[in-house]
């Protein structure tokens, strides 16, 4: 094997190959083997237009044609990178008006804490620099997007900057409330129990809070009634930041354009990328609001620079993959549009949620999920989808489901009936 492959283990990769794909055609992938798949999660969760689609094919080649590589650095820019930041800032909820564009994910969540540092640092509060994060939240590689994640194998032999983060508890009502508590009232708990880390850990040591408006490698946890209020009010009596990392929820994926309208969240700082171009292109931003932005271009100033970029930063092909998803998205009038298909997979998750071995289903929009009682259930589920040709994505319990948009209505009742089938085979497995 040439390749370390990421999340998985190099040991079985050499025994057992892992499947290797060949071709794209709208949501299916085709592997070398010939076997087709419909893919129910969009690939990481991103790939939100399908595999090949031909607008965004042009637009990545007309791109590269008239200009296919320039930067941002030092008195630089490209004509279409700054079309994208323009439009972006329209788009973007709330006061979020200015944006720094990266490739990945991760360089996202690395770029949102450095910013918070030296926002923090302009503001002459050296101390308050630690950041909360979630058990089960997810955001990245990096060495401090790592540390960030509440998932221990990330951790695990790696070193992270653990002591430069605070954890707390996931917002799952489900699993973690307990008994006789509602949803409001587990809410209330939860902002209770930060409320008391944060004066435990002192105040004067965080600098923000980063979490997902819907938690999507942690399991596709949505937050319960009146989480986010809560949070909202007690990091605002600390003057802590909110990172919302809408690296999954951004660009429609819980029935409006970000999980932040979704759920009444008001964030100093937001991450995006996946759906921002479809998956056509690596290319991420943060966002911040104008009230960040002018504290960071002071300081900056005063510095001479602000000392901090990536060389495919912005990248004009990603810029322009990215219009033309914009454009695609308006087109398909984005919230509606998954409203529509979302309520669908709702149709169909409810009897599911019947079904003997399933916990629990839940949707936003079109990212939902079956919690199974157990891992095993999952994983038998996962199996029996795969032989029938969907793939779905399993995270400890639970199955995941997250199809690109362009999924039509007969392929959302192909892959929802192979769900329905593939859970009564597990259940007769179990039951023998
Ligand atoms: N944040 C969230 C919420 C994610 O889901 C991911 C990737 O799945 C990341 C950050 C990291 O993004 P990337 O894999 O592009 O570095």
């Amino acid at each position: 094997m040439a390749q370390l492959y990421p999340f998985t283990d190099p040991r079985v990769a050499e025994t057992e190959a892992p499947r290797s794909m060949a071709r794209g055609d709208n949501v299916r992938v085709t592997d070398t083997e010939g076997n087709t798949f419909l893919d129910a999660v969009s690939g990481l969760w991103c790939a939100s237009l399908g595999f090949n689609h031909p607008r965004l094919i042009r637009a990545a080649e007309a791109q590269m044609q008239k200009l296919a590589y320039y930067h941002s650095f030092m008195g630089r820019t490209c004509e279409v990178t700054d079309r994208l930041a323009k439009r972006l800032a329209a788009r973007l909820p709330g006061d979020l008006s200015h944006v720094f564009f990266a490739a990945s994910g991760s360089e996202a969540v690395e770029t949102a804490v450095k910013i918070v540092r030296y926002y923090q640092n302009a503001r002459g509060k050296h101390g308050k620099k630690r950041i909360i994060a979630r058990e089960g939240g997810y955001h990245g590689s990096g060495q401090m997007a790592a540390a960030l994640t509440g998932m221990s194998y990330c951790h695990d032999g790696f070193d992270v900057p653990l002591d430069m983060v605070v954890r707390v508890g996931r917002p799952h009502y489900l699993r973690d409330a307990h008994p006789g508590e509602n949803e409001l009232d587990f809410s209330k708990r939860m902002a209770r129990e930060l409320d008391e880390t944060i004066r435990r850990e002192g105040p004067d040591t965080i600098g923000a809070f980063i979490g997902e408006p819907a938690m999507g490698s942690g399991g596709v946890i949505l937050p319960p009634e009146g989480y986010w209020q809560g949070v909202q009010e007690v990091l605002a009596r600390h003057d802590i930041l909110l990172i919302a990392d809408e690296i999954i929820t951004g660009f429609g994926r819980t029935g409006n354009w970000f999980g932040c309208e979704t759920w009444g969240i008001e964030p100093d700082l937001m991450t995006i990328a996946k759906q921002l171009t479809a998956a056509y292109f690596p290319m991420s931003a943060v966002a911040m609001t104008s009230r960040v932005q002018d504290v960071i271009a002071d300081a900056a100033h005063g510095m001479g620079t602000f000392g901090h970029g990536v060389t495919y930063g912005g990248h004009p092909v990603g810029a322009a993959v990215a219009l033309e998803t914009l454009d695609i998205y308006e087109e398909m009038d984005l919230p509606a549009h998954v409203n529509a298909l979302g309520a669908r997979i709702g149709r169909a998750l409810g009897p599911i949620g019947e079904m003997p071995g399933v916990l629990q289903t839940r949707r936003a929009g079109m990212l939902a999920a079956a919690e199974m009682e157990t891992e095993a259930d999952a994983i038998a589920v996962m199996a029996a989808a795969e032989r029938r040709g969907v793939f779905f994505r399993r995270i400890g319990p639970v199955v995941a489901i997250s199809p690109p948009y362009t999924v039509t209505k007969d392929d959302i009742d192909t892959l929802m009936g192979v769900l329905a089938a593939s859970v009564e085979e597990a259940a007769t497995l179990a039951t023998t």
